[in-house]
C-alpha cells in the first residue's frame, strides 16, 4: 500500500523504501520498508509523510533523488 495515497497497486508499479538511521533509502532486504506509487512521487504530502515516518527532516529534493537515482 503507497503510504501517501493508500492505494494498493502491483508492486513493480511501486518504490519500496526505508528510513535507516534518519535516512532514507531504497530497500536493501532488511528491515522496515514502505512502498511509494508512482502518482505519488510529485506529492505536496510526500515530505510531511517521509519527514513521520523518518522522524527526520528530509527535503523534496533528497526524495527525488533517491527515486530517481536510487542509492
Ligand atoms: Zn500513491
Amino acid at each position: 500500500m503507497c503510504i501517501v495515497c493508500r492505494n494498493r497497486l502491483p508492486q513493480n508499479n511501486m518504490l519500496r523504501l526505508q528510513c535507516k538511521n534518519g535516512e532514507l533509502l531504497r530497500f536493501n532486504g532488511n528491515g522496515r520498508s514502505f512502498y511509494l506509487c508512482k502518482n505519488c512521487e510529485n506529492s505536496k504530502k510526500l515530505d510531511k509523510i517521509i519527514k513521520r515516518i523518518c522522524k527526520k527532516n528530509i527535503s523534496i529534493e533528497n526524495i527525488k533523488e533517491i527515486i530517481i537515482y536510487g542509492n
